[in-house]
């Protein structure tokens, strides 16, 4: 990581990724927002792209690319509308590179060519209403009925809940011996059973399609399991600890997205007779924006290169979500301090990066949990 210049194909494939946002995104991101949906198109425009096969073999409809690319490119669309980016941290980042990673070969198959093009789109089923931050102590049911498995309980705040083709669920499995006794399965949100409901009012993200998702007695096939039955903490843990990265690329993001906002309207509004980036308070603004997004994007892409040389990379990606996901909030927050009165209106942008940066720092673990699991690899004790 002494070695921070980008490679040609990686530069080439942020320039893709800044022309699609500007292209596709930003145009659209204020509209999306007001009426609580992203238009679905985006979707299969993401797919044609590339942006939905980041990192997954070709063989499955993959576009390849190392995990540094992958975040140049979530940079760019979160920099763009973090709902956007959420639709693919989620959809590519928890599902597709999951079924890559622990699914037979007949799963890959089945579900990666439809992930990776945005025919199919996914959704992380791990949340419930009675545990979060706790996940491992879910209480959704899976039980053994001759081949098949039959499903009972109820997820909440699953983002692309309402869109997907496919949950990754994570169940109980009362036959498991293993970690926790949760087990993988991979669930055709069409399977009878499966209802969900859109969860409306949120703060940000609100372009997204975050749902409830209710299971009753829905029957499965065996060959739904992912990975090993009673593995399913650890399939959810690994898909998490990559999910990280991906969301602090995201927060990395939003705070270029406020730097950039901040310098240019500091350089037009004036007050007391002249430019208020002249004043020096207005400068200290600025400065503390700019330390955010470089030491948030020097986290990031540690992680990238760390996974991209098969180096452990966890607690590394903890250490990156935590410190983005904050810097992602202050410089939003700044960057609205920057623009007065006029930043607390919805026709400015800097409104919408705070309302969209503040959820980093509560899903896919809390600021709390990711400092336990810093905690725990320094001390060697687990707080939780
Ligand atoms: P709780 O776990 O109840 O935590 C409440 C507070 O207690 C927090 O401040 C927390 O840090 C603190 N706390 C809890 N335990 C400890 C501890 N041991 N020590 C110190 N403090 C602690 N989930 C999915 O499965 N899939 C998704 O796609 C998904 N998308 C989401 C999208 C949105 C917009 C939102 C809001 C959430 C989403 N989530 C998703 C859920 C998200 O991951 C959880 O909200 C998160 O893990 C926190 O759980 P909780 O809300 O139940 O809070």
């Amino acid at each position: 990581m002494v070695n921070l210049e980008l490679s040609e194909e990686q530069t080439a494939v942020r320039q893709l990724a800044r022309d699609f946002v500007a292209r596709e995104i930003t145009p659209n991101a204020v509209a999306w927002d007001r009426a609580e949906e992203v238009d679905r198109s985006i979707v299969k425009k993401l797919g044609e792209v590339g942006f939905l096969g980041l990192t997954i073999d070709e063989r499955y409809g993959g576009s390849g690319g190392d995990h540094l690319a992958y975040c140049l490119v979530t940079e760019e669309l979160g920099r763009g509308d973090s709902s956007v980016r959420g639709i693919v941290s989620v959809s590519l980042g928890l599902v597709a590179k999951t079924v890559a990673g622990w699914g037979s070969e007949e799963q890959r198959r089945r579900w990666l060519p439809g992930l990776t093009s945005g025919e199919l789109v996914g959704c992380f089923g791990l949340t419930e209403p009675g545990t979060g931050s706790d996940a491992g102590n879910l209480a959704t049911r899976a039980v053994r009925d001759g081949g098949d498995y039959v499903i009972n309980g109820t997820k909440m705040f699953i983002t692309n809940g309402t869109w997907a083709d496919v949950v990754l669920l994570f169940a109980r499995s009362t036959d498991a011996p293993g970690h926790k006794g949760v087990s993988a399965f991979l669930v055709p949100t069409g399977t009878p059973g499966l209802s969900r409901r859109t969860i409306h009012g949120k703060l940000g993200l609100r372009g997204q399609a975050t749902a409830e998702l209710v299971l009753q007695d829905v029957r499965v096939p065996r060959s739904a399991l992912l990975g090993e039955e009673g593995r399913g903490f650890s399939v959810a843990m690994s898909a998490l600890a990559k999910g990280r990265m991906s969301v602090a690329a995201g927060c990395v993001g939003i705070a270029q997205a406020a730097l950039d906002a901040a310098v240019r309207y500091a350089g037009e509004r004036e007050q007391f007779g002249k430019a208020i980036a002249r004043h020096q308070l207005v400068q200290e603004l600025i400065s503390d924006i700019a330390v955010d997004v470089d030491a948030a994007r020097l986290l990031t892409w540690r992680v990238a290169d760390l996974i991209d040389r098969g180096q452990p990379f966890a607690v590394e990606s903890s250490k990156a979500k935590l410190f983005a996901s904050e810097a992602a909030v202050r410089a939003a927050n700044n960057a609205l301090q920057v623009f007065g009165g006029y930043g607390y209106i919805d026709e400015y942008p800097v409104g919408k990066l705070l309302r969209d940066a503040r959820v980093m720092t509560l899903y896919e673990g809390t600021s709390q949990i990711q400092k336990l699991v810093i905690g725990r690899a320094l001390t060697g004790v687990s707080a939780f």
